[in-house]
């Protein structure tokens, strides 16, 4: 897509600090890192959301995934990961082109979970939601 920040890079016209690329997959640092050696994984062509993406290329990001944590291991050697991604705006989305966040994490760095994302549980219990998924 010819105005995506992120397909730009993908493409060369914008410089990134690569982290790992196979055919259909770039790791970059992020430009505001939250953490030290936060990257960013895109798929390289436009695609907003995961669902847009095949299985296949799914299954492919996953292992671009694991590959870039463990070049960050090597390098970094961080003792844990968050790694997840912003889904819409909703979600917290900005750059319209999915990117998965991996942020390497250390002993006493500060930092909170997954769970200090969101903490508003609706007005359903969970066996109210999990009937609606019967
Ligand atoms: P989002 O909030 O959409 O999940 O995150 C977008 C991320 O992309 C942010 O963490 C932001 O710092 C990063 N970002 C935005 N523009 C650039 C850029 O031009 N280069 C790099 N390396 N990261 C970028
Ligand atoms: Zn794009």
């Amino acid at each position: 897509m010819n105005n995506c920040i992120f397909c730009k890079i993908a493409r060369g016209e914008i410089p990134c600090h690569k982290v790992y690329e196979d055919k259909e997959i770039l790791a970059f640092l992020d430009i505001n890192a939250h953490a030290l050696g936060h990257t960013v994984v895109i798929p390289k062509f436009h695609a907003v959301t995961i669902f847009n993406l095949s299985d296949e290329i799914v299954e492919k990001l996953i292992v671009a995934i694991k590959n870039t944590m463990d070049r960050i291991q090597k390098i970094l050697e961080p003792d844990g990961f968050n790694v997840g991604w912003n889904h819409n705006p909703a979600g917290g989305q900005v750059v319209p082109h999915l990117h998965v966040h991996i942020f390497p994490r250390y002993n006493n760095d500060g930092g909170g979970s997954m769970h200090s994302i969101i903490k508003n549980p609706g007005n359903k219990s969970v066996d109210e939601v999990a009937k609606l998924f019967k």
